[in-house]
């Protein structure tokens, strides 16, 4: 039964199902009548950001389909997102706010008490030990207007930087490699470009199962055209290898060789393009911490290194397959796409740049389905967190903290007293919650996410979230399902959940997307909106921070999102011509859009299309229609970067022999908060398990189905085995999602993280095995 169940989800999912509610699958699953009324609004879960309609009827959420009528998306949803109704009308939703006692259980509590509790136990720590002792953990599930929100509350209003969230753990190293390579944060390209690729790059990226609706389209390109090929580069055969021309598998960490090699060939064989070169792109490398500049012969010579037979040995991966990939990626037009794989790594974001190395020599760029593409997984951490600024370096819209015009703009707008926001960057995700186990912070907000068990070498973090100690700080959790982080709580919020409440997402292709309210939320929660109101008024009251610099401002999400447009405006992401009508009456828009009329952006920086090079700072007469234009890098040329290829931090050695690796699955969503609660899905993939190639199950003496302990410098799980030919050998993966003690992976995986990113690596740790 339950293999039935995981085929039909797989199947659903890879073909990807279609609109007017689906098929006899989602006909069973939810009843469609002439009772039901549909309405428009987005998937909750990853960045692809399907467009969907929501069937109401009597006031509860009761079926779910694509619509077809969305511009990127078709109508195409996956297997997740049919379950959502089910998850939103899930019985234990949170619905009172709790307080923990002293003994360690939770008392319901009212609203006025819990609210009055936050405000004073953060009014407290700010009084006695200043700004920069709380801190804001936010996520890439919040909404656009409440992640702005925070921001705006703690660094224009308290007064510092401690502001992260969680898209820091999945694609911080993207962000510095755009910046790094191109001056300016988010892809340039768009889902169209799918439709124009010949040629796929696929990195890190199971795209079949994390990304469904992107692979549907990317297979249906392929079974349409014989001309159409796929290059796929990932240690593990996952599901997106069956469809690969070629296969690059290089041991963990070591892919940076793979790509440098790639490039080495494209040269020698003269299939780079030097008109584009000479004409937009200059090559840096750095030395002694400092960014030099070098020639195109330089970069030539560097690459001498990385001859595909020089780096078989440290790679893993066949000197004749690189020579072929590299001859692949430049028939062009190439799309690369790329998501974890790359980016949860100590070399993260150099790995970013050399992905764009590859787009920037052949010319593979700004034209239609020629895109270096980083994929999100989160719903809103592009429009919601990057965009926003809300980490402790940035400010929205891409600003940075560093910048004294940056900061000065942002307190006029936000009516904040001129230095209100620090000139240094806060702490990132890992540093702030060292400083949580070292007491340094002592009051933390969480919003809609689950760090009790998504930060990496997880144990002193939930530690430092939980445990009982003299003047402990006090953490207050706001989310709408009980999870691994409301267990460490002192104080929990019930928040209202996706439909219940109207804002913005913006996905992966800068498309910033609209949701209504269609319910209400389940008991007393209520919106994170209206909880940060709430919070930030009574702090003006208790004069933390200036009378009135919420609450006089901002009624409903409306009026936080024209404050948003105001802050884009002049910027390179300027969306001020994206009213909330249009959002409402759009199928979403993509940025930049500065005018009301302007129906969004496909390709940035290209002449005709990108309006900024029309007019606004960055317009420029010169450019010829079509042409492109990176008016966001220095000198206006991206740079291409002679990146050393560094080894992960944990190699393996004689006493931990293996790489782990983790990842995701189809059915399950990061720490599986709202899939889990959908019987359909958790039936289908109930428990966590260990990949395991079968030589290495042969020589450990391992079947499928034994309990395996996985054992790292920092922890240990116990995990049933699955032996199958999936991972390379000397790896295993553990999907992430189980939150039950024996499978919390991340008490196992490595919290160093890239210098430039501060993004943990996730992907490569070493770990030693037995049966237990
Ligand atoms: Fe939702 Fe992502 Fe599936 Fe689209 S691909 S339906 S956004 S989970």
């Amino acid at each position: 039964m339950e293999t039935t169940r995981r085929d039909f989800i797989k199947a659903a999912a890879t073909a990807a199902v279609v609109s007017v509610a689906g098929g006899p699958g989602l006909a069973r699953a939810f009843p469609v009548s002439d009772e039901i009324s549909w309405h428009k609004s987005v998937c909750r879960f990853c960045g692809t950001g399907c467009g969907v309609m929501l069937g109401m009827r009597a006031g509860r959420l009761v079926a779910l389909r694509g619509d077809p009528k969305h511009p990127t998306t078709k109508g195409l949803v996956c297997a997740k997102a049919l379950f959502l109704p089910k998850i939103v009308h899930s019985k234990d939703r949170l619905t009172h706010p709790m307080v923990r006692k002293d003994d360690g259980s939770y008392a319901q509590i009212g609203w006025e008490q819990a609210m009055d509790l936050m405000a004073t136990r953060f009014g407290e720590a700010i009084e006695k030990h200043g700004p920069d002792s709380v801190a804001y953990y936010g996520s890439g599930q919040a909404l656009s207007e409440e992640s702005y929100l925070a921001n705006r509350l703690f660094k224009g209003g308290i007064g510092t930087n401690n502001v992260e969230g969680n898209p820091r753990l999945c694609m911080a190293s993207a962000v510095g490699g755009y910046v790094t390579t191109f001056g300016k944060d988010e892809p340039m390209g768009c889902y169209d470009d799918i439709d124009h690729a010949r040629v796929f790059f696929l990195i890190g990226s199971n795209t079949a199962e994390c990304h469904p609706v992107i692979f549907d389209q990317i297979l249906a390109r392929k079974q349409a055209s014989r001309n159409v090929l796929v290059i796929v580069c990932d240690p593990r055969k996952s599901p997106v290898s069956s469809i690969a021309d070629i296969h690059l598998d290089p041991v963990p960490g070591y892919d940076l060789a793979v790509f440098h090699a790639m490039a080495h060939v494209i040269i020698e064989e003269k299939r780079h393009d030097r008109a584009f070169i000479d004409k937009h792109v200059q090559f840096k490398i750095m030395r002694d911490g400092k960014q030099a500049k070098v020639g195109f012969e330089e970069y030539v010579a560097f690459l001498e290194q990385f001859a595909p037979e020089k780096v078989q040995l440290s790679t893993g991966v066949d000197p004749k397959k690189i020579v072929e990939a590299a001859r692949l990626f430049t028939f062009g037009p190439t799309t690369s796409f790329w998501t974890m794989g790359l980016n949860q790594r100590i070399t993260g974001v150099w790995a970013n740049n050399l992905i764009h190395n590859l787009h920037l020599i052949t010319g593979q760029i700004g034209k239609p389905g020629a895109t270096p593409f980083s994929l999100t997984g989160q719903p809103n951490a592009c429009g919601g967190v990057r965009d926003t600024g809300t980490l402790c370096h940035i400010l929205p819209y891409g600003r940075s903290v560093k910048k004294p015009e940056h900061r000065a703009q942002m307190e006029k707008l936000w009516g904040a007293k001129p230095g209100t926001i620090p000139p240094a960057p806060g702490l990132d995700t890992i540093e702030l919650f060292r400083a949580l186990g070292e007491d340094k912070i002592k009051a933390m907000l969480i919003l809609t996410t689950n760090p009790g068990q998504s930060l990496p070498n997880l144990s002193p973090y939930r530690d430092a979230m939980g445990k009982a100690r003299v003047d402990k700080p006090f953490i207050a959790v706001i989310d709408a399902y009980p999870t691994r982080t409301t267990e460490l709580a002192d104080l929990v919020l019930p928040a209202a959940m996706w439909s219940e409440k109207s804002c913005v997402f913006g996905m992966s292709e800068r498309r910033y997307q609209y949701q209504p309210e269609l319910k209400a939320p389940p008991g007393e929660a209520r919106s994170d909106f209206d909880i940060l109101l709430d919070f930030g008024g009574r702090l003006e009251t208790k004069g933390v921070i200036p009378k009135g610099y919420l609450s006089s401002r901002f009624a409903t999400t409306d009026d936080v999102w024209d404050e948003m447009r105001q802050a884009s405006k002049d910027t390179a992401y300027d969306f001020s011509g994206m009213t909330r009508e249009r959002l409402r009456n759009e199928r979403g828009i993509r940025w930049p859009a500065p005018t009301t009329d302007h129906p969004g952006t496909s390709r940035r920086f290209v002449k005709g299309d990108d309006p900024l090079l029309d007019a606004g700072p960055y317009a420029d007469a010169s450019v010829a229609a079509g042409e492109i234009k990176f008016y966001g890098a220095p000198d206006f040329r991206a740079v291409v970067w002679l990146r050393p290829a560094n080894p992960p931090a944990e190699p393996v050695d004689d006493e931990y022999p293996y790489i782990l690796s983790t990842g995701r699955v189809l059915e399950h969503w990061h720490t599986g908060t709202m899939t889990m609660r959908a019987t359909e899905l958790r039936r289908a993939q109930p428990a966590c398990y260990m990949e395991i190639n079968p030589k290495d199950a042969a020589n450990l003496e391992i079947r499928s189905g034994d309990a395996v302990r996985i054992v790292s410098r920092r922890g240990e799980a116990v995990i049933k085995a699955r032996v199958v030919d999936m991972p390379r050998e000397g790896m295993v993966f553990v999907p992430w999602h189980w939150e039950d003690r024996e499978s919390l992976i991340n008490r196992v995986t490595i919290d160093a993280y890239d210098p430039g990113s501060k993004q943990p690596e996730f992907k490569i740790c070493a770990v030693k095995l037995a049966r237990a």
